[in-house]
């Protein structure tokens, strides 16, 4: 009789099929028997497979792989890679990248940007000098006032994100909850000429130091995380244990999870003002995030129209400018802040409109979308991912506040030379380096031309959408928000979805499901890698019949076609 154990461990594993305990060097079978645990189920059909790259051909035995198995392995890879790269329309992400001649060199390099971007000591291997350009030069981008100044409240403090922008999502409302929750600030300042006769008010009240959340349904999951991850309330979490009964938007009903969106998917402002005031006027600080490019629909909220109505509203309260006194400090010294923090969520817009706003100004497009950045001097936070609009190999990123608006880092940090005053511990050097590159070689001039290009491809494709709705003589959904890199329309069979990449997304229209899809205009898409993917919508069975009313998804699933639809072409 065999053990199941000794079963197990003949599992067959990596490009050979050895039996999983044979896959040893003799160092490692000293005494008899394999290092390390056996499978306990075979791999290859406990994940989801990749066709074009089986299994088999990439597990890792513990004796490595051979010169030949590597290469077989590594090009199956290559080949599946570059072919998705070809297609890739789904996401809001460049995928047409050119770093490689300039700047392999630095795969074999060591940089480490540990701590704050503006120190830097014993830690010699990173690239913080060009960091601090990369900052500076979105800090002009963004209409702060630069370079940052560690003395002057109002000039930009930020840092280059080692996770795209969850990350700075996550810092901007970390930074915002200890912010209104009156901790200590980095370093205390006074606005001048605020002291004496006409002081703020202080912050008093049982709610005065503990924040509620607002943000829309189109808002990226990394904010529902966020809020999570930092124990912060929404205001569906206190409104629903606290005033179960008073929701103001529809008295009786419960609360909703988030703000309402109108259709286009921009965060409607008179329900946000509803809401704010129901807590402002509990005398609870105000945190607000909003979307410039929310991810599905590419909607720009008003964050100007918004932190009118939000400042407005706060000011009735008492909670536009207060005081806040430290606990640490004897002397009764304080500070003066404001009672609510405006975070953008700008992942791609923030690093894309700025030129469309140029190439508006030089008469390229009609329309640009209404202003988010520092010119708002209620803007407290900001976040942009590097590998969206800018394009790089790995998720990356910038986040950006006032340094007036800082809170104090949480420990000592002697070791590594540089105050602790980031997310990570170890940040990504190369990602500086990348966007630097980038910077350096695209001009405001070449930056703004290609705003432009994708903003007429996002129209082109969503003219033919249209169109092909129309000769289809079936509703397509097709819609894009205004200014909005992208453009949705009605699922399509599952394997153009997957040749395309395209993202899916259930939303509820009018009380029904709609699944969408959407498709993104970045600069390596081409208007010629469009007119095949309509070219694929008008195939028959390309979509599954609009179902009759009434009918089940269940019903739509049955209808597809037997042939995937790929073959059906080829044939
Ligand atoms: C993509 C996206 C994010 C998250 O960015 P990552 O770079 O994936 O962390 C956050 N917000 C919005 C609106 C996004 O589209």
């Amino acid at each position: 009789m065999v053990s199941e154990a000794e079963n197990l461990a003949d599992i067959p594993f990596g490009p050979e099929d050895t039996p999983w305990q044979k896959t040893f060097s003799s160092l490692r079978v000293v005494g008899g028997r394999p290092y390390g645990t056996p499978p306990s189920s075979d791999p290859r059909t406990a994940y989801l497979g990749v066709p074009e790259v089986p299994h088999h051909k990439v597990q890792l035995p513990p004796s490595g792989l051979d010169a030949e198995q590597y290469t077989e392995a590594e090009s199956l890879f290559r080949r599946h890679i570059d072919t998705q790269t070809r297609n890739f329309a789904g996401y809001q992400v460049t995928s047409a990248l050119d770093y490689e001649q300039r700047l392999g060199h630095y795969l074999n390099r060591h940089l480490n940007n540990v701590g704050d971007p503006y120190q830097s000591n014993s830690y010699t291997l990173n690239s913080k000098v060009l960091e601090r350009a990369v900052l500076d030069y979105f800090a002009s981008l963004w209409h702060a006032k630069w370079p940052h100044d560690p003395e002057d409240p109002e000039s930009y403090w930020g840092y280059v994100l080692t996770m795209g922008a969850s990350e700075g999502n996550l810092y901007g409302l970390w930074n915002a909850r200890d912010y209104l929750s009156g901790k200590p600030l980095r370093t205390q300042h006074r606005e001048p000429g605020r002291d004496g006769a006409e002081q703020a008010p202080q912050g008093e009240g049982p709610n005065a130091f503990h924040p509620v959340a607002f943000f829309s349904e189109d808002t990226h999951y990394s904010l529902t995380k966020a809020v999570r991850a930092l124990d912060i309330d929404t205001f569906h979490d206190l409104g629903s244990t606290r005033y179960p009964d008073d929701n103001p938007l529809a008295p009786g009903a419960p609360w909703p999870r988030k703000v309402p969106s109108t259709a286009d998917g921009a965060i409607d402002i008179e329900q946000l003002g509803l809401l704010v005031r129901f807590f402002a006027s509990r005398g609870y600080p105000v945190l607000v995030s909003l979307n410039y490019g929310s991810t599905f629909k590419g909607a720009y909220d008003d964050v100007e129209a918004v932190a009118r109505t939000v400042r407005g509203i706060c000011a009735e309260y008492g909670l536009d400018h207060r005081r806040v006194h430290q606990d640490r400090d004897a002397n009764g010294n304080h500070d003066e802040r404001s009672g609510f923090w405006l975070h953008v969520d700008g992942a791609l817009g923030a690093g894309y409109t700025p030129y469309l706003e140029m190439a508006r100004d030089a008469g390229m497009v009609e329309q640009a979308p209404p202003v988010f950045d520092f010119r708002l001097s209620d803007l407290h936070s900001l976040t942009m991912s590097g590998h969206k609009w800018m394009g790089t190999p790995w998720a990356c990123g910038v986040f950006m506040t006032r340094t007036g608006l800082q809170m104090a880092p949480p420990g000592a940090s002697e070791y590594i030379g540089a105050a602790d005053t980031t997310f990570a511990g170890s940040r990504n050097g190369f990602s500086s380096l990348l966007m630097w590159d980038h910077l350096a070689r695209n001009s405001y001039d070449d930056q703004a031309r290609v705003a432009a290009e994708c903003d007429g491809l996002a129209a082109y494709t969503h003219q033919q959408l249209l169109l092909l709705q129309q000769q289809l003589g079936q509703d397509l959904w097709v819609a894009r928000s205004p200014q909005a890199l992208t453009v949705r329309f009605r699922q399509p069979h599952p394997d153009i979805v997957r040749r395309y990449s395209l993202a899916c997304e259930t939303v509820q229209v009018d009380g029904a499901a709609r699944t969408y899809v959407h498709l993104y205009a970045m600069r390596h898409l081409t208007r010629q890698r469009v007119d095949e993917l309509i070219g694929e919508l008008r195939q028959p069975g390309a979509f599954a019949p609009a179902p009759p009313t009434g009918a089940t998804d269940g019903g739509a699933r049955a209808a597809r076609p037997a042939v995937p639809v790929a073959d059906a072409m080829a044939g």
